[in-house]
């Protein structure tokens, strides 16, 4: 079920008058930018914890930069809007929030500059996206959409059309989801998550440049195996069959959260099981996501409900 309220042209709004008029210029043209931001219910707090809310507006501020628009608000104020509507909702379970910066203009033609633009905030009830418990992999025949064609690492509604044609191809031959690799053959990304593989002890990664989005989970990745996990991890371009051999492989996202990979076109990973690194990573992240580490907690995740008074008073 619709969540009772979304935020559009500037006010909240019952979710039934979300609607766009057909001749939008983002619908025809791909010609919007989004985020998917989770928001993570903890029952002993009753509380929803958005999970580095902040980071992910910046990076729709710097899509809409890309993109040539501009939005009045700041990343905070955008967190704050995010927390009113969860608020309005009376979201207290796990939710998903979908910002969505658009050109509303009802014009024809294709351009990006001098148009007119509106944002919108969906939030939804919301669980796993992948299973978590190991993934089977494809490399795509489908390569990543270049810097130069579409930048990936603005998260450009108009390039989720290579992600459809990357995870159609992939569960149509029977995996679970795609890898993909760069025009030049190197591996860039899964459909909609991030890549890291554990290669004779040591975690790697794609670099910035290898068409990837800069993915906010990719980024709590590398600070939690470092942190917690003493592992520093490698950004680096990364061959194809490197995959074949990696020891662990994990896909990251919102979305996707930690998701081992157990097989890549058909050959086992390591031992055909979740990996030991992969699992030590999974059980953090979810006690990192649901507020349930301190330091983290004050770090990456916003309350969205007033902070329920302490029982004890030395709290
Ligand atoms: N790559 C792509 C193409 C994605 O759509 C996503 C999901 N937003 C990611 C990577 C992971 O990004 P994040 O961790 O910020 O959700």
């Amino acid at each position: 079920m619709n969540a009772k309220e979304l935020f559009m042209n500037g006010e909240f709004i019952p979710s039934e008058r979300g609607v766009l008029p057909v001749r939008t210029h983002a619908f025809a043209y791909g010609t919007s930018c989004f985020e998917g931001i989770r928001g993570y219910w903890n029952a002993q707090e009753q509380q929803v914890y958005l999970f580095r809310a902040r980071e992910h507006f910046e990076r729709l501020l710097r899509s809409c930069q890309i993109l040539q628009m501009s939005l009045p608000y700041t990343a905070d104020q955008l967190v704050e809007l995010s927390v009113e509507l969860i608020r309005r909702n009376e979201q207290h379970q796990d939710v998903y929030l979908r910002p969505v910066a658009y050109k509303n203009q009802e014009i024809l033609g294709v351009q990006l500059h001098g148009l007119t633009n509106d944002l919108i905030i969906t939030s939804e009830p919301q669980g796993n996206y992948v299973e978590l418990t190991g993934m089977k992999c494809g490399v795509s025949s489908w390569r990543r959409v270049d810097d130069n064609a579409i930048p990936a690492r603005a998260k450009i509604s108009g390039a989720y059309v290579n992600s459809a044609f990357a995870k159609s191809e992939a569960l149509q031959n029977g995996y679970d989801e795609a890898i993909m690799l760069t025009n030049e053959g190197h591996v860039s990304e899964g459909s909609a998550e991030n890549i890291f593989l554990v290669l004779n002890g040591e975690l790697i990664t794609p670099s910035p440049s290898e068409n990837i989005l800069l993915g906010i989970t990719r980024a709590t990745v590398i600070e939690l195996a470092r942190r917690e996990l003493g592992l520093i991890t490698s950004e680096r371009q990364i061959d194809r069959t490197e995959l074949y051999v990696a020891d662990e492989i994990i896909l990251c996202g919102t979305g996707a959260q930690i998701a081992p990979v157990i097989e890549v076109d058909h050959r086992a990973i390591g031992t055909g099981k979740t990996g030991p690194i992969s699992s030590a990573l999974q059980k953090i992240y979810f006690d990192v996501v649901r507020g349930n580490l301190p330091a983290y907690r004050d770090q990456w995740c916003t309350p969205a409900f007033a902070k329920q008074r302490s029982a004890n008073p030395a709290d």
